[in-house]
């Protein structure tokens, strides 16, 4: 979560629907699809002033990465990949938002963006520029203007922004991650812009087996990203069913790649290496992140209890956690702001769920010292029916923090427990506290004669047993590879 809270998505999709109905369709050759399309319900002026704002919106929410090198190191890819583009009448801008997710995605009018998580996980410029070369296949293939041409996309992130109550919104939020970089598109929609995006490599002078290998290492991110939630990896429920499996999807981009003419050669190991040696990796302290038992989010000041028991996950929006029993029984929280003087009981029933029907148990209460209130509603989840409990705190006269916590009937009485817990938990972080929060990076080495993935993994600061499968994940390694003297590998380091 940062302090920011604005949902993107949501402002952006509600603009494009009202364009649907405005504009007479038309069909038209694109000329880097060689396709006839159907994408006249919005046009190139419109692509451009929906794009700008939600480019605004992301860089909002989520932050951009202002360390000049990167930045550098970015706009130089970019800038070797856009002559090779058909399209001509949007420019290209790339731009490393602050995410600790592995995620890349464009916008209209030519808006790419790429998650400093993803950054991380590569390991050459080609492997970027194949990232960033596939989103802007996007935007040549007009992908996202076919998609609301056909009405197909309102989705596009509304799930994103309606917390909790009466929806799946809260099992969806969980479900999100690396996928989203693969899943909102149509399959033929990705199988066009991998080759597209394989076309702009070679035209870029880079070496084109780079897609086939980044997809590859998305394909292990997600395996580890599983073991990290304590779930067994299986493509089919990591990847959503409507779309290439990502092993099709890497030996079909070796294919292409392969048979391409003329390829291009550079690979850039050495440049990607030297750009990303310092990136923050994984949760920032700006963002918040898991400390043991707590959910600590030393930018805003905050903790509150989050045992192991729950799978947390953060996004800018909100944190949201799910049992590990299998139970359904989940949570959600969030921020928002509360007109000055108003006690947080009141602002349960006249603010945040006003008209609301079947609101019961109102009781004002308090943690550590703080206003609070709580109610009871009944809601769904998942689309089970599930019995909602309401907390907010007053955290200061204008912000209240919320929880939301799902019931589906078959929550067990510990998972309750824990519920009534967390609810009391709600603290403020000391200066000191907020002060220790030191963000991992990625460190850069060359190794020795005698270094082994063993001993280096050991040595990364996670508190789980994953740390050889995250080294090898990081490096592209498979399980037998050993570490190759005077190569230069990634660790991360605090
Ligand atoms: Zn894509």
């Amino acid at each position: 979560m940062t302090i920011r809270k604005s949902f993107t998505y949501l402002a952006y999709s509600v603009a494009l629907t009202g364009v649907l109905g405005a504009v007479v369709a038309a069909c038209s050759v694109n000329p880097a699809t060689g396709r006839n399309q159907f994408t006249g319900l919005m046009n190139t002026a419109q692509e451009n002033q929906h794009g700008s704002k939600a480019q605004t919106q992301a860089e909002q929410t989520y932050g951009v990465v202002s360390d000049p090198k990167i930045t550098a190191y970015i706009n130089g890819i970019c800038a070797k990949l856009q002559p090779g583009l058909e399209r001509t009448d949007v420019s290209y801008r790339c731009t490393v938002l602050d995410s600790p997710v592995v995620n890349a995605f464009a916008l209209p009018g030519g808006y790419i963006n790429i998650n400093r998580g993803l950054l991380a996980y590569a390991n050459s410029e080609a492997e970027v520029a194949g990232v960033l070369a596939h989103e802007m296949g996007h935007v040549t293939a007009k992908h996202i203007s076919e998609r609301y041409s056909q009405a197909t996309l309102t989705q596009l992130g509304g799930t994103l922004a309606s917390a909790a109550l009466g929806s799946g919104a809260a099992d969806q939020l969980i479900g999100l991650g690396s996928n989203l970089y693969l899943s909102s598109y149509s399959r033929s929609q990705e199988t066009e812009a991998d080759d597209l995006g394989i076309r702009y490599l070679n035209r870029g002078g880079y070496d084109p087996m780079a897609m086939g290998s980044f997809l590859s290492i998305l394909q292990r991110e997600s395996a580890l990203q599983a073991a990290e939630a304590g779930k067994e990896h299986t493509e089919m429920r990591s990847f959503m069913a409507t779309h290439p499996l990502t092993s099709e999807r890497v030996a079909r981009a070796n294919q292409v790649a392969q048979a391409s003419a003329p390829k291009g050669t550079n690979e850039g190991v050495a440049a990607h290496m030297a750009a990303i040696n310092g990136l923050v990796y994984g949760d920032s302290p700006k963002d918040g992140y898991v400390k043991g038992n707590e959910f600590v989010h030393p930018g805003m000041g905050f903790a509150f209890y989050a045992p192991q028991a729950f799978t947390v996950k953060n996004s800018p929006q909100q944190v949201t956690a799910q049992s590990r029993s299998g139970s359904g029984a989940a949570f959600v929280f969030n921020g928002a702001a509360k007109p000055a003087g108003l006690d947080p009981a009141t602002y349960i029933t006249q603010g945040w769920v006003s008209g609301q029907q079947g609101l019961s148990n109102v009781e004002s209460i308090t943690v550590n010292g703080m206003r609070a209130a709580t109610a009871q509603i009944q809601g769904s989840i998942n689309n089970k029916p599930a019995l909602m409990r309401l907390v907010a705190v007053e955290w200061t006269p204008t912000q209240v923090f919320r929880f939301q916590f799902a019931m589906p009937q078959s929550t067990t009485p510990e998972e309750i427990e824990i519920f009534k817990k967390i609810t009391y938990s709600m603290r403020r972080l000391s200066e000191a506290e907020k002060n220790t929060a030191t963000p991992k990076r990625v460190k850069v080495f060359t190794a020795s004669a005698g270094d082994s993935v063993a001993a280096i993994a050991s040595r990364m600061p996670f508190d789980d047993n994953l740390n050889e499968q995250r080294f090898r994940t990081l490096n592209g390694m498979n399980a037998g590879d050993a570490i190759i003297p005077g190569k230069q590998y990634k660790t991360i380091s605090q």
